[in-house]
Order: structure tokens, then C-alpha cells, then sequence
């Protein structure tokens, strides 16, 4: 699509999803003087809480469906299994949704998504497709050590096994419940990377600086801006996701995680097509979040400047910063806050749960070393893994 009307503040937005990107997409969208229809089937919705309607349904509800299309002239979404089929519909009924179901259903199948990068020219790790006991069978040897990940609905590192040879393969795809898998090669990581590349129904683009990566247990933990990366690093990756967001002609913000191999190159790992965790930070650190950049670009104004504008930690707070010796306790947040630069985000969910993303902290400081530092005291205070 190209240039269109910009839709003004004061028009109903509308969001697939009741999470917590949903509910910072809806803080974004009312501080721009925009009202915000949630859908989701939720118990509890984070974005409903905060937002000006919610209809509680099924993605799939065709009530529902066309509720959001009667209210809301545009539409995107906070998580990247909401039904393709359903972003087509209401396409069909003339709402602008950023993403368009295209870019969403090619995220949602690893061997789709591998399949395109490739096909935009960004490297990937060496991989096949796994569908079949044949599959299983032939599998190239020089895949392995490999990892096995379900094509769909993975996420959190959940899904996934460690295959070290051949012969463990069968066992292993019977063990993801024989559907269907991509075969990866296991990497030498020296770090993990993201690039959220914002791209118009103009086609003009941003990116954020790049953000580092920690996982655990498959988890992010904690993101680091900027990344401690060369900065040959930084540039090829922000390159690549401008164009893989120029080759799905995508609409809205759309983040590539990258491995950063010992030479200091990068390889895509996956897609995600709505605004990421390791994104959160931008909130407080850059002149323009995410979720800001989300509206924009749906509502068709002008991208914003998405510069740094202070070094940052962002630790995830998951349900895990509950638990002690006696039993479940909030931990000491006014404590944690005391400390400055310390913002504090919490999703209002109703329970906690061991490995639920409960909120997060972002720690800034005027150098890399203030904001770790301060970091690192507030890993100590919520219980949080020691950032590194
Ligand atoms: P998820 O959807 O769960 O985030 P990912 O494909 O991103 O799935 O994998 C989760 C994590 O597992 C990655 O962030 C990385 O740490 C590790 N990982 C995944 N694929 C590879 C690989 N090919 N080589 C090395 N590590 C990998
Ligand atoms: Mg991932």
C-alpha cells in the first residue's frame, strides 16, 4: 500500500491480543490522544485494563471481527499467532492492519520464515525442513550438533530439543509430538542480537540501535542498549532488516533476532512481527518506543526518531522474582525504585506464575558501566538473575 490518509488522533485503534505489548502499544496510543479497541479471549487482559473498549472473544469470532472493523479504521496486533485468516477478514472489510496477514503468516512457520530471509538475501543457519519419518531418515550430517524446533507456535525456547547426531533425530521429532519441525544447526553464539526496524505504508523505515540479548532457560532475561558489538556488527544488522521488512512490504514494527558469531558476523534467527521484548527499553531510552512507533505507523503519520538517548538495562521480572522459602512474596519494588533511573513496569496480571513475564525494569544511566551497575543492584533487590 502507499501514502494514505492519516488517521488522527482521536480515532478508535484497534488491537488483536491482550497482553502486555498490547497494553504498552494502548499507554502509546492514548498519550497521542488516540482511543483503543482491545480484542482478546483473555480472563484478565493487561491491554484491556488500559485501554478504552475491550470485546472479550475468540480471534476467530466473527461478531467480533466485524464489531472491530464497524469501530476501528486500522488494526494490528501484539502477538504473531493471531490467526493470519483474521487480519485477511478484516482487510477485507476495509480496515488498514499493520502487519498485513502476509508478513504475519510468514513469521508464523520457521520454515516459511527461514525460507524467505533466505530468499531476501540474509544469512541463516545451515537447516532443513523436518515433516515426515522420511525426513528424519536422510538428514544431512553436517547439520548436527543441531536443534529441533517446531515450526509453529514456539516461543520462550519451548518447543525445542537439542539434537547432538542422526541417530537421535527420529526420537526427538516423535518427542515434539511428530508435527512439523525445522532442523537447525547449532551455532557457536558469541551473543544474541535484535534489530525493531519500523517501516510505513510508505515504505519509509527506522531502526533502533541494536540491542543485546541474554536468555535464560530460553527466556530473555535481559537486553543491553546499545549492544557491546563492533560496530561493522551493528550496521549489517540494521541493513538486513531494512530489507527484510522492504521485501514483505511490511507495515508497523517487526524485530529480527541475530546470532553474532565469533567473527563478528550475523545470522537471522527468527522474526517476529510486532514489537519485541528486547524493545521494551526504548520506553525510557530512546526518543521514540516501540509501541509509539506502532501507532505511527498504523495510523499512517510520520515515523518518529528513534535515537538513544540513554545508555540501558532492561531485566524481565517473571513470575520466578515471587518465590521464596515462604511461599509467594512481592518483592521489595520500593527499594528497587529508590535507586535512580529505575523504571518500573508491571502487566497487572492476575497470577503469578513460575517463568510468567510479569513486568520488567529498565535501569538507565549516563554510561553503559552506571546503567549495569544499577542493574545489578536491582537484580540483587526483585531476586532477578545477576545481569552480565
Ligand atoms: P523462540 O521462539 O523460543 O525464541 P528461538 O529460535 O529464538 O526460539 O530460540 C531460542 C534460543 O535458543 C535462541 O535465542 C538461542 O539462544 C538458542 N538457539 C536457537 N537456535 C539456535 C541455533 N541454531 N544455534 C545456537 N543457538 C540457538
Ligand atoms: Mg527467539
Amino acid at each position: 500500500m502507499d501514502k494514505r490518509e492519516e488517521l488522527l488522533p482521536g480515532t478508535t485503534l484497534g488491537m488483536m491480543g491482550g497482553g502486555q505489548l498490547g497494553r504498552m502499544f494502548s499507554e502509546a496510543a492514548a498519550r497521542l490522544g488516540y482511543h483503543v479497541l482491545v480484542l482478546d479471549p483473555g480472563e484478565v487482559s493487561p491491554a484491556g485494563e488500559v485501554s478504552s473498549r475491550r470485546i472479550k472473544a475468540g480471534y476467530k469470532d466473527r461478531a467480533a471481527l466485524d464489531d472491530m472493523a464497524a469501530s476501528c479504521p486500522a488494526v494490528s496486533t501484539e502477538f504473531e499467532n493471531v490467526p493470519a485468516a483474521s487480519l485477511a477478514y478484516l482487510a477485507e472489510k476495509g480496515c488498514h492492519t499493520a502487519p498485513m496477514a502476509r508478513a504475519v503468516s510468514i513469521s508464523q512457520d520457521r520454515n516459511v520464515e527461514k525460507a524467505f530471509l533466505v530468499s531476501s538475501g540474509v544469512p541463516v543457519a545451515p537447516h532443513a525442513a523436518v515433516l515426515s519419518a522420511e525426513d528424519c531418515q536422510g538428514a544431512d550430517e553436517s547439520l548436527f550438533p543441531a536443534i529441533l524446533k517446531t515450526a509453529r507456535l514456539g516461543y520462550d525456547g519451548k518447543g525445542q530439543v537439542q539434537v547432538k547426531s542422526p541417530a537421535e533425530l527420529p526420537a526427538a521429532w516423535q518427542s515434539l509430538g511428530a508435527v512439523d519441525c525445522i532442523l537447525e544447526k547449532k551455532l557457536p553464539l558469541r551473543t544474541e542480537c535484535s534489530v525493531i526496524v519500523c517501516r510505513g505504508f510508505d515504505g519509509e523505515t527506522a531502526t533502533f540501535p541494536v540491542f543485546e540479548n541474554h536468555h535464560r532457560n530460553g527466556i530473555l532475561a535481559e537486553t543491553v542498549l546499545p549492544a557491546r558489538i563492533p560496530d561493522d556488527t551493528e550496521s549489517a544488522a540494521r541493513a538486513y532488516a531494512i530489507r527484510v521488512a522492504d521485501e514483505m512490504k511490511y507495515v508497523g514494527v517487526l524485530c529480527i533476532e541475530f546470532f553474532v558469531l565469533e567473527d563478528g558476523s550475523v545470522v537471522a534467527n527468527e522474526t517476529a512481527p510486532r514489537p519485541h521484548n528486547s524493545g521494551h527499553a526504548t520506553i525510557e531510552a530512546c526518543m521514540t518506543s516501540q509501541f509509539e512507533e506502532q501507532v505511527r505507523a498504523m495510523a499512517g503519520l510520520p515515523l518518529g526518531n528513534t535515537t538513544l538517548l540513554s545508555p540501558a538495562v532492561m531485566l524481565n521480572i517473571l513470575g520466578d522474582a515471587w518465590e521464596t522459602d515462604e511461599g509467594l512474596k512481592d518483592p521489595d519494588w520500593g527499594r528497587a525504585l529508590a535507586i535512580p533511573g529505575v523504571k518500573l513496569h508491571l502487566y497487572g496480571k492476575s497470577e503469578v506464575r513460575h517463568g510468567r513475564k510479569m513486568g520488567h525494569v529498565t535501569c538507565l544511566g549516563k554510561t553503559p558501566e552506571e546503567a549495569l551497575e544499577r542493574a545489578k543492584k536491582v537484580a540483587r533487590i526483585l531476586r532477578l538473575p545477576e545481569p552480565v
